[in-house]
């Protein structure tokens, strides 16, 4: 067994655990994660500092997951755009394969919270879905997902990747993964030699706080993005863990310096259980606004909500930059506050298109 599981082996996972450590009510703990599983590995864990920190509420269930009647099973829709069980196929080029209900940490906002740390994807299941994607030309592009698929072995991921790539018109695979933030030990030499094979590879990670930003996070970074991977974050917004601008600050420009693009920052999800992460939509809007002309481009995600039902990701902008567009001019406000126009050239005018 690698370290990386030992540690793994050693969560936190029932209730009396939880009680223990963290001077819980047991009884309470246990009605929460019948419905939602917890599991906090000792690498986790010893982010916490104190009771109800940023890295506390990330992981540790509260009562109020299972008191929540504004959100949903299933907020977007991803079962209505499931042609087999593994996939989502939502954009025409692109599709969500599922490959395993596992995780380093079960997140308490997670989407996916219907699902995840209860019974397991079978392997057949996941098959299908690559014979789906080899049937379906149009698809140029799979997202791993689940669960996180940097939990399973390295054989089985090698499986999975392998059966992409004999695939002909798929050109990119990303894997959606919070392991290297909060597993950073599984991310060996080993495994960053098996992927390097499958390139073009791209791998996305949920990072949600600069606290997790830590040495070890950072050299599993370096090793992923020394493999050739081009690194990116995705970071939900989470009421009580990172809603202030500062904090946002402070994790994106850290993450740029542990060679991680920033990708997208989300508006929570109307998920089911998690209502009391929600934050209102200014919060994001303030946060970019707050960014832009003040730090490195590079270190700005696209702020995303992702319609409830299925209507995807919209990019949300603060409506503030564009004061009028005309046939002649665009005036705006920039980051300073201060109106300039901006002249259309002769030949757009009559531009009817977009
Ligand atoms: C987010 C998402 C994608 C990927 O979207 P990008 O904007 O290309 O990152 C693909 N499929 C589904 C269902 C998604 O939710």
């Amino acid at each position: 067994m690698d370290r990386w599981q030992h540690i793994l082996k050693k969560s936190l996972v029932r209730s009396h655990q939880l009680a223990e450590t963290f001077g819980l009510d047991g009884e309470e703990i246990s009605k929460v994660i019948e419905e939602y599983p917890v599991r906090i590995n000792p690498y986790f864990l010893s982010l916490i500092q104190e009771k109800d920190d940023p890295i506390y509420r990330q992981v540790v269930p509260d009562e109020q997951e299972i008191h929540d009647d504004v959100g949903m099973y299933d907020p977007l829709n991803e079962e209505g755009d499931s042609p087999v069980p593994s996939v989502v196929h939502r954009y025409e080029d692109r599709a969500l394969l599922m490959v395993t209900h596992q995780c380093p940490v079960y997140c308490r906002f997670c989407t996916r919270k219907r699902f995840v740390g209860k019974a397991p994807i079978p392997r057949e299941m996941v098959r299908r879905g690559i014979e789906y994607i080899n049937a379906h030309n149009e698809i140029k592009d799979v997202i791993l997902s689940g669960g996180d698929p940097l939990i399973l072995k390295d054989k089985e991921l090698e499986e999975i990747l392998r059966g992409l790539r004999e695939i002909p018109h798929l050109e990119i695979i990303r894997i959606g993964t919070r392991v290297p933030c909060a597993l950073p030990q599984r991310i060996t030499k080993r495994l960053c030699r098996m992927l390097k094979k499958y390139h073009p590879l791209y791998i996305n990670i949920n990072f949600i706080h600069p606290r997790e930003i830590t040495g070890e996070a950072a050299a599993a970074c370096g090793r992923l993005a020394d493999a050739g991977i081009p690194l990116g974050s995705q970071t939900v917004l989470l009421k009580g863990i990172n809603d202030d601008p500062d904090t946002i600050k402070e994790l994106l420009q850290k993450l740029l310096s542990i060679r991680v693009k920033p990708y997208y920052l989300y508006q929570a999800d109307l998920t089911r259980g998690t209502e009391h992460f929600r934050t209102p939509v200014e919060c994001g809007l303030d946060v970019i606004r707050g960014l832009q002309g003040r730090v490195s481009g590079m270190a700005i995600p696209r702020f995303v909500i992702d319609l409830p039902g299925g209507g995807g990701k919209v990019p949300m902008l603060p409506p503030d930059y564009v004061l009028d567009i005309n046939e002649r001019e665009i005036i705006v406000r920039n980051f300073n506050n201060e109106v300039y126009s901006y002249p259309q050239p002769e030949v757009e005018k009559a531009y009817k298109g977009g």
